[in-house]
């Protein structure tokens, strides 16, 4: 199967302008792209005239949460049944796909196999979606984030529980059993579940132990949610890659993180701090209860932190733990603009950060993220400039056409 994109503008996601080319996609790989009209010869292509449209690489999500519901609590995730929590998970993935977003890293599933499964699906075929990274539920200790339970009530929850490097070593061993490409530790607190964002309640004897379990097995990662200045140091001392949220890392741990800055990921999940701040009344989560929380002081000191950390080389990605009531599904490309508003980097800067830093998140560097020969096809095709308005990317209906490994999940309209 052949495909021409012409008549396009190809934003590459090099850093270069956007240029007037033709894009030849061949199989499931991008065979050339020529600057200039005319400039392919074209026998048996299917011809795509992009009418002057943005072709670009399909975005990426670095927080992503397929099992999560849309829902004001995490209760409402752990009591789900699994029947009706597949069939959720199926509908965020193929969200996430009519979004534009062709890339996604699993920030924790609410049950052990839900991520698994759904990304087994999508890579089979039989499902559509994202490329996706599995996780396993978030590992947490007693008393710590997600632990919901009351002492007196054996109930459910949507994390995984343990206590010391043995319980510790178990719950890793069973999802690595299962195919997780993530670990998720909890290492911090966060703020709505009463435990503290700058508390850091993970022993360093469970950390260890996650990752020795980890490091014995190659291709899997481990990721953190750590939101305390501490938390952020142990993620740097252990080479956790992916940090999620990082809005109290303090100098010492900024320096830490620059010092190692090509091995980690961070990602802020800034929709959720300031959905929480300013998008949540209806749920009855006001102004004043926030910030009675402690959300409007961690979303300063957050913008803070970014800010500190952009100017410092670390490499920060788009994903804002979307799958919350007031972070629904679909409204991801939200923490775009909050990236040009609120973190001060530039159109071009945050289409980087959705692309080509999506590409070195999700371990493939040389084959996603840019509109470049040899490339996967994986294609975004806009009807207009996104570097001149970020907000675009909100609206679905003007991502006019999505290729994914070179096959169209959306066709263009003829
Ligand atoms: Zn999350």
């Amino acid at each position: 199967m052949t495909t021409l994109f012409k008549n396009v503008r190809v934003l590459d996601s090099t850093g270069a302008p956007p240029f007037e080319a033709q894009v030849l996609i061949e199989g499931n790989r991008i065979a050339a792209v020529a600057r200039g009209k005319g400039a392919l010869a074209t026998l048996d292509a299917k011809i795509i005239d992009g009418g002057g449209a943005t072709l670009m690489s399909g975005l990426c999500d670095a927080h992503t949460h397929f099992s999560w519901i849309d829902q004001p609590s995490l209760d409402a995730i752990g009591m789900l049944p699994v029947e009706e929590h597949v069939l959720e998970s199926a509908r965020s993935a193929k969200r996430y796909l009519d979004c534009g977003y062709t890339m996604c890293v699993g920030a924790a599933a609410a049950k052990p196999r839900l991520d698994v499964v759904i990304r087994n699906y999508i890579n089979s075929g039989k499902l559509p979606g994202p490329r996706y990274l599995a996780n396993g539920p978030e590992i947490a200790t007693i008393g710590g984030l997600g632990d919901l339970n009351p002492s007196h009530v054996a109930a459910y929850t949507f994390v995984e529980i343990v206590n010391g490097p043995l319980e510790m070593r178990r719950v890793v061993r069973r999802l690595l059993k299962e195919g997780v490409d993530q670990i998720k530790l909890n290492l911090s607190g966060e703020n709505i579940t009463s435990v503290p964002a700058e508390c850091t309640p993970m022993a360093e004897d469970e950390i260890a132990e996650a990752i020795s379990e980890v490091r014995r097995r190659s291709g899997v990662r481990v990721c953190a949610h750590a939101r305390s200045a501490k938390s952020v140091k142990l993620c740097v001392k252990y080479g956790i890659e992916i940090i999620y949220h990082a809005s109290f890392a303090d100098e010492e741990a900024i320096d830490m993180l620059a010092a190692a800055r090509d091995k980690h990921f961070v990602a802020p999940g800034v929709a959720w701090l300031y959905q929480t701040c300013h998008g949540a009344e209806r749920w009855g989560v006001t102004a004043e209860v926030a910030r009675g929380m402690g959300y409007f002081r961690e979303l300063e000191t957050c913008i803070a932190t970014v800010k500190k950390m952009k100017a410092r080389g670390i490499r920060i990605l788009p994903g804002g733990d979307y799958g919350f009531a007031w972070t629904p599904h679909g409204t991801y490309a939200k923490d775009l603009q909050y990236f040009v508003e609120l973190f001060g980097f530039t159109p071009m800067e945050t289409i980087l950060a959705a692309t080509a830093l999506g590409g070195e998140i999700m371990g493939r560097p040389h084959e996603l993220g840019k509109v470049r020969e040899g490339y996967l096809a994986d294609l975004i095709l806009v009807d207009g400039d996104p570097l001149s308005d970020i907000k675009m990317l909100q609206d679905a209906d003007r991502i006019l056409a999505i290729m994914k490994d070179g096959a169209f999940h959306r066709q263009p309209a003829a």
